[in-house]
């Protein structure tokens, strides 16, 4: 029988995973999580795929907390396809916000930026020379990496952001709070910001 909660979901974009790790050390919290929501994608957790978000009615998805900048074409759709789908959609943390540590990079031109992280960084492993936006030969077949943006984008250069939650992450009493706030049904704050909606 299907749930008659309102649906939540969470994505990382150009993001280090911080956000998600902040969203778990909410703790025992994340049962009042799962009692008001239904807690159906997350792709670090849950196995929720894209094409089932696609198949979903627009505004299905009540809240969307999308954490981390847009670095690639990848990311871009992602914020396109849960923005339509979504109610309500929160840049989570700062990357999502304002760019971030990802956009950085916005410093160095494109053609930079590629040839530092793929050839000549120190950490750089690259032997088959895989470059985003290619369909690269690798073993047991191919890869294509989505392509760059030319520049990485704060999400809401790209979509309406309905509200930003500050912080790099959020902290976790920050999030209870606003969990909690949005399942009690009471108004959100008129300035776009959720910092604990007291
Ligand atoms: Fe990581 Fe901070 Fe960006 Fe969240 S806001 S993805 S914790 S760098």
């Amino acid at each position: 029988m299907p749930t008659l909660k309102p649906k939540l979901a969470m994505y990382w974009a150009a993001s280090c995973g911080g956000c998600e790790i902040a969203l778990a050390n909410i703790n025992e919290a994340l049962l009042e999580v799962d009692a008001h929501f239904d807690f159906m994608f997350c792709p670090c957790l849950l196995d929720t795929k894209r094409a089932d978000i696609e198949a979903l009615p627009d505004k299905a998805i009540f809240l969307t907390l999308f954490n981390g900048a847009l670095r690639t074409e990848e990311n871009l759709e992602m914020a396109e396809l849960l923005r339509r789908k979504s109610q309500l959609f929160v840049a989570f943390g700062a990357c999502a916000a304002s760019g971030g540590i990802p956009a950085l990079a916005n410093q160095h031109g494109i053609g930079h930026v590629l040839e530092t992280v793929f050839r000549t960084s120190a950490s750089a492993d690259n032997p088959q020379e895989l470059i985003p936006g290619a369909t690269s030969p690798v073993p047991g077949g191919e890869l294509e990496l989505p392509a760059f943006l030319q520049r990485v984008l704060a999400v809401h250069e790209a979509v309406t952001v309905d509200y930003t939650m500050p912080g790099c992450p959020p902290e976790p009493e920050q999030i209870v709070a606003v969990i909690r706030h949005i399942a009690s049904g009471k108004p959100l704050p008129e300035n776009g910001t959720l910092l604990g909606c007291t």
